[in-house]
C-alpha cells in the first residue's frame, strides 16, 4: 500500500470516521511502516491537545450565556413584581391602606432590582465571596433608603411615633408597623437572602474563584 494513501486515511483514522475496510489498511500498513506509524501518533497526541483546550472553552461559553440568562431573568421578574406593586398601589383609595403595596412590594423589588446593577461590576471584587457578600449589603441598603425616603413621602415621623410613650403603648406602635409593612419586611429579607445566594451561583458560572 501506498504511504501516501495511508496518511491521506490517518485523519479519517483517528476521527474513526472511515470505513472498516480502510481502518484495517491503516492497522497494517502502520505494522510494517515506521513512518506511517510515527506519522499516526503525533497526531493523535496533538488531536488529544486539542479536545483538551478546546472542551473548557465550550464549558465556560455555556456557563457565560447561563449567567446572563440568569441575570436577565431576575431583572425581569423583578421589574415585573415593581410594575404589579403600581398597578395595585394606583387601584388602592386614599386612606389607611395607602402606601401598603408601594411599602410592601415596590420598595422590596427595586432594592432588588437596583442591587442587579452590582452584577455588571464583578471583575472589580476579588473573589465570590466579597461579590456576594457585597450584593447582599447593596439589596439591604438600597431597600432601606428607599424606605426612609419613603418616610419622608408619607410624612411619617418616626421620632414622634416613639416618643411620649409607654411600653404598652410602644407595643402597639411595632404592631402597627408589623401590620403594615410586614409583609415587605418579609420579602426584604427574601430579597436579600436570594441576592447572596444567586450573586454567588452567578460568579460561580463566570468561573470566579
Ligand atoms: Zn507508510
Amino acid at each position: 500500500m501506498n504511504c501516501n494513501i495511508v496518511k491521506d486515511l490517518i485523519p479519517l483514522y483517528i476521527d474513526g470516521c472511515c470505513s472498516e475496510e480502510s481502518e484495517k489498511v491503516v492497522e497494517e500498513h502502520i505494522g510494517d511502516c515506521d513512518d506511517c506509524k510515527r506519522l499516526l501518533e503525533d497526531m493523535k497526541s496533538s488531536s488529544d491537545i486539542i479536545t483538551v483546550s478546546e472542551s473548557p472553552k465550550t464549558f465556560s461559553k455555556l456557563n457565560d450565556w447561563k449567567a446572563s440568562v440568569l441575570q436577565s431573568v431576575l431583572l425581569f421578574l423583578s421589574f415585573a413584581l415593581i410594575t404589579i406593586g403600581v398597578a395595585l398601589e394606583a387601584r388602592t383609595q386614599s386612606g389607611i391602606g395607602n402606601g401598603f403595596w408601594a411599602l410592601n412590594l415596590v420598595i422590596p423589588a427595586t432594592g432588588f432590582m437596583l442591587s442587579l446593577a452590582n452584577w455588571y461590576f464583578i471583575r472589580v471584587y476579588k473573589n465570590r465571596k466579597s461579590f456576594s457578600l457585597f450584593s447582599l449589603i447593596a439589596t439591604l441598603g438600597i431597600t432601606l433608603c428607599a424606605y426612609i425616603w419613603s418616610g419622608f413621602h408619607y410624612e411619617l415621623n418616626v421620632f414622634e411615633l416613639f416618643s411620649e410613650c409607654d411600653f404598652i403603648e410602644l407595643l402597639d406602635v411595632m404592631q402597627g408597623i408589623l401590620f403594615l409593612n410586614g409583609l415587605g419586611i418579609v420579602l426584604t429579607i427574601v430579597f436579600c437572602t436570594l441576592s447572596k445566594i444567586l450573586s454567588n451561583q452567578y460568579a460561580k458560572m463566570l468561573g470566579k474563584e
